[in-house]
């Protein structure tokens, strides 16, 4: 099959992507957003000429895209094992995701400093609470604990993936201590589901929320899964056609989750990228992806701490988990002209900045630092090449010619 493992661990995959993965571009820069599975685009091409809005009586595109726009909501649910209360509502990511929820949490909710903004600017309505991180994940889980039990709190709202440096959470620890406290558990999961099979059944998960684009499926789409009560108590995120039973000049009946919060003529066929995403991911053995992973992951650091002068960057110092995100800096170079040298010069893709995580950057002292995440498509050969061109780069960065224009660096 298109979508097999090609072997066991520390091999490169075999997965067919539109793009990235070609010995011209090294990408380390999934986390941003994730180049198209061909089984996405598969799926789309396949739909197009029958898109049409939904629910919209018995035209033959609309009813077309009525069922592949809830066969794609049944697909995410299973992919992501929800239980029955939980309701798969499509947005457009997960900021949308997570200001959808933060509409309808009927309560205060508490929140690390670590957070992507994302995750952490919505929550202000109700009531916002910032953990600030501790150097070790116990001692921060010790005083989200203490905040959780400080006053009744109704929400957790916490990373699944830091998606500055990768690293995880033990979230269904996180979850028995939100449900011991009174509160619920959501779970940014950005990036974190790209990288692993997620059981919400399981893991005691209330609502998470992911972007399409991250998840080998183009931009435009996410999803918000999570408890029908709360989402049924909340106002309509987007109020308009399809998110009502009935209307009437003086008053209106809104439906329940998830049309509710789906007003509008909805992305079918963004919705249907995610499934196919979803269907081509759950086909790997998340066991073999982890093992891969890591293994491209530890080569990258390891490789990166030989080089003098390169640092990594990480939140805590007894994190036992992370996906395969890189963060660094290289002494007395600015990120951006690391950045722009590894483009210009390598055809080398990685991010530099600050992730929108300003509150974490700050807490770790830095201005801005560089992230090489791996995907799927990622080869040992890549990250060969990263390294090596770090070294290159530090034996002669300083005499590498650069211009800045706007804030950005180029040769
Ligand atoms: N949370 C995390 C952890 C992220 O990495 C991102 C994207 N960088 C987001 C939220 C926001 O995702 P989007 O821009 O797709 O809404």
């Amino acid at each position: 099959p298109a979508c097999a493992l090609a072997s066991v661990s520390g091999a490169d995959l075999q997965v067919p992507l539109v793009q990235g993965g070609t010995s011209a571009y090294a990408n380390f820069d999934h986390a941003a957003s994730a180049p198209a599975l061909t089984q996405v685009t598969d799926r789309i091409s396949q739909l197009l000429p029958y898109y049409a809005s939904v629910h919209r009586g018995a035209g033959y595109a609309s009813r077309i895209s009525t069922e592949c726009y809830e066969a794609s909501r049944g697909t995410v649910a299973r992919f992501l094992d929800a239980a029955d209360d939980q309701a798969v509502v499509f947005t457009r990511n997960t900021t949308d995701s997570l200001n959808l929820l933060a509409g309808c949490v009927p309560g205060e909710t508490v929140v690390l400093d670590i957070e992507h903004h994302a995750n952490f600017l919505p929550w202000t309505a109700r009531g916002r609470r910032v953990v600030e991180a501790a150097d070790t994940v116990e001692e921060t889980i010790r005083r989200v604990v203490a905040e959780l039990c400080s006053k009744p709190a109704a929400l957790l709202a916490i990373t699944g993936a830091s998606n500055v440096t990768g690293e995880v959470l033990p979230l269904e620890r996180l979850a028995d201590i939100a449900h011991l406290c009174g509160a619920r558990i959501l779970v940014d999961a950005a990036q974190l589901a790209p990288h692993r099979r997620i059981s919400l059944r399981e893991s005691g998960i209330d609502y998470l929320a992911c972007s399409g684009h991250k998840l080998y499926a183009p931009f435009g789409a996410g999803v918000l899964v999570g408890r029908r009560d709360w989402l049924d108590a909340g106002e309509p995120h987007l109020a308009g056609g399809g998110a009502v039973r009935e209307v009437g000049v003086a008053r209106v009946e809104w439906a329940s989750s998830p049309q509710r919060h789906e007003g509008g003529s909805p992305n079918v066929l963004g919705a249907a990228a995610i499934a196919a995403a979803c269907e081509a991911l759950a086909a790997f053995d998340p066991a073999e992806l982890i093992a891969h992973e890591r293994f491209l992951a530890d080569r990258l650091r390891g490789g990166l701490t030989a080089i003098p002068g390169v640092s990594l960057v990480n939140i805590w110092s007894d994190s036992a988990d992370s996906v395969g995100i890189v963060a660094f800096t290289v002494a007395d170079h600015a990120p951006g002209k690391v950045a722009a040298y590894l483009s210009a010069e390598h055809a080398i893709g990685v991010r530099d900045g600050r992730f929108c995580a300003h509150p974490l950057l700050a807490r770790l002292g830095l201005d801005s630092a560089l992230r090489a995440s791996v995907g799927l498509g990622t080869t040992s050969a890549d990250v060969d090449r990263l390294i090596g061109a770090v070294a290159t780069f530090v034996e002669s960065g300083t005499s590498w010619e650069y211009t800045v224009t706007d804030g950005l660096w180029s040769p």
